[in-house]
């Protein structure tokens, strides 16, 4: 073949056919592959690109397109950009170091002193704390609203309201939220809706088909999948990816490494399999969990008991997602701690930790972890008992998770 040939075959490898299904598009969508026609898409290690000239150079710097410096973009980071905003249905994206750093982008790309927030209060803990606490040094304020309660969210809009975050299912009890209803309610006060997307992906869930403007991401769970990086995204027009963030970006550098952008985008080619496998083995370990004995009471989208079962089905492709909670029985608070306590320290196979999105199943107690720091009185109104255990389910074998899980709920002594 000569030289003219397989640039022609690495051209036409960049364009891909129209209506390709989301599956395609997770193994297909990148930049073109490099002269060399690597199959596997390449790791670009560099923090400069070298320019053709000085009135090129010029260009490329005043319009930001192309690559100049790392800091604005990189050949790796633009791929998992480019796979990830065809995966969510999105016009752009841009990638982030950590899901914390999407949100201070999403926050000082669009807001200003003055503006007003609405968020969930059973978001993520770091997302309320950022929140609460940085944003109003700035003068941005937020207004914290049940997850469930969409006339909440009405009372609390003002005219300076500017954004809605949501995020669903919630982190550790899987409340699930109306996208759509959020999305209209929004929509009619001028204010925009974002959603964080990382428990369900958009192997299940995509928000912005159900009218959100905004996708956020912590790519370190679930997109890379095997508990690897950090890394975080906000996928959607581009008239806020380009326009809106772009800038803010490229001057306040919240920029995702390469190294962990490849590994990103390369989790992604699996993401709709381990979404799927991991829901199905989660719901099996809910079901089992719920017939246990020694189990209260089973948090979970995909069971018949979830206060919004039919939203969650609907909302989430019909699977609920690979987070799975429970509260262990315990008389007391004191009690049920130490209940919980024993079922986490019986495992022989769960990892101890507070991560998820893994391959390998974790088990969380997170009245003494990611709700560490609240009072009683908040953990409480926030629905954080002592007994409750947070699984992330993994890849092992479903019949392993639920022995596991048995070395401790069979041996309680309460
Ligand atoms: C982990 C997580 C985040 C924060 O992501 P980091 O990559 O840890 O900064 C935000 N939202 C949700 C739902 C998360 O689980």
């Amino acid at each position: 073949m000569s030289a003219g040939d397989s640039e022609a075959a690495r051209i036409a490898r960049a364009r891909l056919p129209e209506g390709l299904r989301p599956e395609t598009l997770a193994v297909r969508t990148a930049l073109a592959p490099s002269q060399h026609g690597e199959n596997s898409e390449g790791l670009f290690l560099s923090s400069a690109f070298v320019q053709p000239d000085a009135e090129t150079s010029a260009r490329r710097f005043a319009n930001m397109e192309d690559f100049t410096y790392a800091r604005t973009s990189n050949p790796t980071v633009r791929s998992l950009e480019q796979r990830l905003a065809a995966m969510e249905g999105a016009e752009g994206c841009v990638a982030t170091a950590t899901g914390m750093s999407a949100i201070l982008l999403l926050i000082m790309g669009l807001l200003k002193s003055g503006d007003h927030v609405i968020c969930s209060r059973s978001v993520f803990g770091s997302t309320i704390s950022l929140f609460a606490k940085e944003f109003a040094k700035f003068g941005v304020e937020t207004s914290f609203v049940s997850q469930t309660d969409l006339g909440e969210w009405r009372a609390a809009l003002r005219p300076t309201t500017k954004l809605l975050f949501a995020e669903t299912p919630t982190n550790p009890l899987t409340d699930v939220c109306d996208i759509r209803a959020l999305a209209d309610l929004a929509h009619g006060a001028g204010a925009l809706l974002t959603v964080d997307n990382t428990f369900c992906t958009p192997a299940l869930q995509r928000p912005l088909a159900l009218g959100a403007d905004l996708v956020m991401h912590a790519g370190t769970k679930y997109l890379d999948g095997q508990g690897r990086v950090m890394a975080g995204s906000l996928c959607g027009a581009n008239r806020l990816i380009v326009d809106v963030f772009g800038p803010t970006m490229r001057t306040a550098g919240m920029t995702l490494a390469p190294f962990n952008a490849w590994v990103v985008l390369k989790g992604l080619e699996t993401l709709a399999l381990r979404m799927k496998a991991q829901s199905e083995a989660a719901l099996q370990v809910a079901r089992w969990l719920e017939a246990h004995p020694a189990v209260a009471r089973v948090h979970y989208p995909a069971l018949p008991s979830h206060p919004q079962h039919a939203l969650a089905m609907a909302q989430q492709s019909g699977f609920g997602g690979a987070v799975v909670s429970f509260d262990v029985k315990g008389a007391t608070p004191e009690a049920a701690r130490a209940a919980a306590f024993h079922v986490i320290d019986s495992t022989r196979v769960l990892s101890i930790a507070t991560n998820l999105g893994d391959t390998k199943s974790i088990v969380t107690h997170p009245a003494t972890t990611s709700h560490g720091r609240l009072s009683e009185a908040q953990r409480q109104a926030s629905g954080i008992g002592q007994g409750l255990i947070r699984l992330a389910v993994g890849l092992e074998h479903v019949d392993d998770i639920t022995d596991d899980l048995q070395r401790g709920l069979g041996t309680l002594t309460t």
